[in-house]
């Protein structure tokens, strides 16, 4: 013992500056890496990436060490590219194409026989994506993968000079500090801090650096469960809801008397763990989940009554116009005569009803008010804004839903029909309780799902759905767009990390582009059709670009069931309630995403009849399979999570903790449970984190996630 160095760190050292000079001084910098710490934290790229080309599925991230047999250039006629090229290459497994993008030099610099290591993704054309390459040695191996130790380089920095770096400032390790109290790091059998760098930097063995990453990314998870959970501490502690305690009077009322149907288990379990919290003078923040038709609207109605009967108002905020509408009249049916005073906020209120409203609303004299975007203006204000619900909550910013809770801190209620798995609720919504209705309502039925190819099947498709209008029912034909928009393409093309050759229609259908061209493919089918197919049936329209007068028309008559076919763009995902619908064609289906799929068919199977939902697409298609497997919301989402890796499944619109440098997700999942009790055990011990076991993990977390992260109250 007396023999062993004694380790004083002085971490003050790994703020030095890295003497270098000219381009690789400017490549440095380029990648943010300036001094002595930037350099020990750069860290290799993952080794369990590595693989054969036999083991490369498509879309995953992975590294190959292959031989080039022959390369060659070609020309793209693109703004903005300098061409594509093509380069044959094997290992002991088999052989591909690699791409490489914007590089024409590389034809030159790697000529048949170059051994080589490339870093990307392989494509359902079976194309590889080069995002990172180098040159390496032995073909096929995994230690040759190693040996580069590709590191993430840039323009006049190579992996390999990082590396040498690397090694130059590698007895600085001796000054990284660790923050994880000995306690945590002993029970969960972790290296220390300096230890795993190091591994990570030069071990050779595969398990020193597997045990390397997992604690590095422990403390990555450990550190996001430590600021989302504080963040909700804090939120809990600073803001003040209206306690909604009084005994229940119009809402009992309402449940026993003016329900047309009994409540499910789960709905019942929501409406009564809602009823605790909106109870307390700390605003409720939680997540109903549930899948489409679970019937969430009657668990947020009852929230909004709560409000109502202590005299308080309660608002619903939607993303759409069209859904906003919907919302607007269920909750007036289910309402029956209960006498609520209620208004309708949207982009095409009209300035007089707007006026009306605003002014009513800030007296009071309105109960409850449904909208879009148009209640978090500035110029709505409430008199006591009791308690808020927001539909398909992904579709809004975090900034837009703090506009919502500056009207009056209200308790909140966040609503969403796609199902999370528990690793993304955990990292993204981590500062969020969470309800799910799993239950569906009694007599759902489950959804025969097919996939459908090639032009016979089409025709038996139609032939199905016109024997479904025969026997009275209705049904929904739905149109993805036709032709991807330029952005999305170049997305594709200069993307590295995040692409993946599906569809991004989840995120993109926000655009107005999109929008446009699937206005355009409806607009078209709906002619086809009324032509040839469906002629003599009586058909309607409906997308986005549509006016809202034409759009509630077209709605209204599908309701109705004087139109019997809806031919229609995503608009129809949510909202759309009409039991008589039982069959649903996709066009282009896999241009969709696993749970915008889930949710179109959940607008079929709502009443006594079975219902069929046919997906046009590739047969192969890994996502269109699962979706004719599975019937459970949260099975696909698991399945989605897999196939999308995380932080693709909710677009990144949403922003925050979505990203990790080492810990990856779904697949350590496992290890983020162990963050999250441990988070939630550091807290309850100390939740200033001020005392010294924990003082050098609040360091880290200030450093990772700012200064505020750490603030007992916010400023
Ligand atoms: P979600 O918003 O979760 O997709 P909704 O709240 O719109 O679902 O409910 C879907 C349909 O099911 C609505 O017509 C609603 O009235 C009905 N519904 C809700 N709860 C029940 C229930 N317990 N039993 C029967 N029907 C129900
Ligand atoms: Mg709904």
């Amino acid at each position: 013992m007396l023999t062993a160095p004694l380790r004083r760190p002085r971490p003050s050292r790994l703020q030095e500056p890295l003497k270098l000079e000219g381009k690789l001084a400017k490549g440095m910098a380029a990648l943010g890496l300036d001094t002595v710490g930037d350099l020990l934290e750069h860290l290799p790229r993952d080794q369990r990436e590595a693989r054969t080309i036999a083991a490369l599925r498509v879309g995953e991230q992975a590294t190959v060490a292959v031989e080039v047999r022959s390369i060659a250039g070609r020309s793209v006629h693109r703004r903005g590219m300098r061409g594509i090229v093509e380069a044959s290459v094997f290992d002991e497994t088999g052989s591909m194409i690699a791409t490489f993008f914007n590089q024409p030099w590389l034809v030159k610099r790697y000529p048949g026989g170059t051994r080589l290591v490339l870093h990307g993704s392989i494509d359902a054309r079976a194309r590889f994506r080069v995002a990172h390459h180098a040159v390496g040695s032995e073909v096929g191996s995994s230690a040759a993968v190693h040996a580069v130790a590709h590191y993430p380089a840039g323009e006049g920095v190579s992996s390999t000079q990082i590396l040498t770096l690397v090694r130059g400032v590698r007895e600085r390790l001796s000054d990284i500090v660790e923050p994880l109290a000995t306690g945590v790091r002993v029970a969960e059998s972790l290296p220390d801090r300096a230890a795993a760098l190091g591994a990570m930097h030069f071990s050779d063995s595969a398990h020193e650096r597997e045990a390397a990453r997992r604690r590095l990314a422990f403390e990555e998870l450990l550190l996001a469960q430590l600021a989302l959970l504080l963040r909700r501490r804090r939120h809990g502690e600073c803001s003040r809801a209206p306690a909604l305690a009084d005994p229940p009077t119009l809402s009992s009322r309402w449940l026993e008397r003016g329900l047309p149907f009994q409540l499910t288990g789960d709905q019942r379990g929501a409406i009564e763990t809602i009823a605790k919290e909106l109870g307390r003078s700390s605003p409720m923040q939680r997540l109903l989940m549930g899948e489409v038709g679970s019937g969430k609207t009657v668990v947020a109605l009852y929230a909004m009554l709560r409000a109502v009967e202590h005299g308080a108002q309660a608002a619903l905020m939607a993303p759409t116009e069209t859904l906003a509408e919907q919302h607007f009249a269920t909750l007036q049916r289910l309402m029956g005569d209960e006498p609520v005073t209620m208004a309708l906020l949207t982009g095409s209120t009209t300035t007089a009803r707007r006026e009306a409203a605003l002014g009513r609303l800030k007296t009071g004299e309105l109960s409850m008010v449904v909208g879009t975007h148009a209640l978090i203006e500035p110029d709505v204000s409430f008199r006591g804004l009791a308690v808020a619900i927001i539909d398909e909550q992904h579709r809004f910013g975090v900034r837009q839903r703090e506009a919502l809770d500056a009207k009056g801190s209200p308790h909140m209620l966040h609503m969403t029909a796609t199902p999370i798995p528990r690793t993304l609720a955990l990292t993204r919504y981590g500062d969020l309780d969470r309800s799910v209705l799993r239950e569906l309502p009694r007599g759902r039925q489950a959804i025969e799902t097919r996939i459908v190819s090639g032009e016979r099947e089409r025709e038996e498709a139609y032939q199905r759905l016109r024997e479904q209008l025969q026997a009275g029912r209705q049904a929904y034909v739905v149109c993805p767009l036709v032709e991807a928009p330029p952005e999305d393409v170049q997305d594709r093309v200069y993307g590295d990390s995040a692409t993946l050759g599906g569809s991004s229609s989840v995120e993109a259908s926000a655009s107005s582009t999109v929008d446009g061209s699937q206005a355009r493919a409806a607009t078209a089918e709906f002619e086809r059709l009324r032509r040839g197919a469906l002629a003599g049936w009586r058909l309607a329209l409906l997308h986005g670009q549509m006016r809202p007068r034409e759009k509630q028309e077209a709605m209204a008559a599908f309701a109705k069931g004087e139109a019997q076919v809806l031919v229609a763009t995503t608009v129809i995902e949510v909202g759309v309630d009409v039991p008589n619908a039982t069959i649903m064609l996709v066009e282009n289906a896999e241009r969709f995403g696993i749970s915008q799929l889930h949710q179109l068919r959940g607008r079929v199977g709502r009443g006594e009849h079975r219902s069929t939902c046919l997906l046009i697409g590739p047969p192969g298609s890994a996502r269109l399979k699962a979706l004719a497997r599975h019937s459970d919301g949260f099975r696909l989402a698991e399945i989605d999570l897999w196939l999308r890796k995380e932080g693709e499944l909710i677009g990144s619109r949403q922003s925050g903790m979505g990203r990790f440098k080492v810990a990856s997700l779904p697949e350590d999942a496992a290890l983020l449970e162990r963050a999250r009790a441990w988070a939630q055990e550091i807290l309850d011990h100390d939740p200033q984190l001020s005392g010294p076991a924990h003082a050098l993990l609040g360091n880290a977390l200030e450093l990772a996630y700012g200064e505020q992260a750490k603030r007992p109250i916010a400023a």
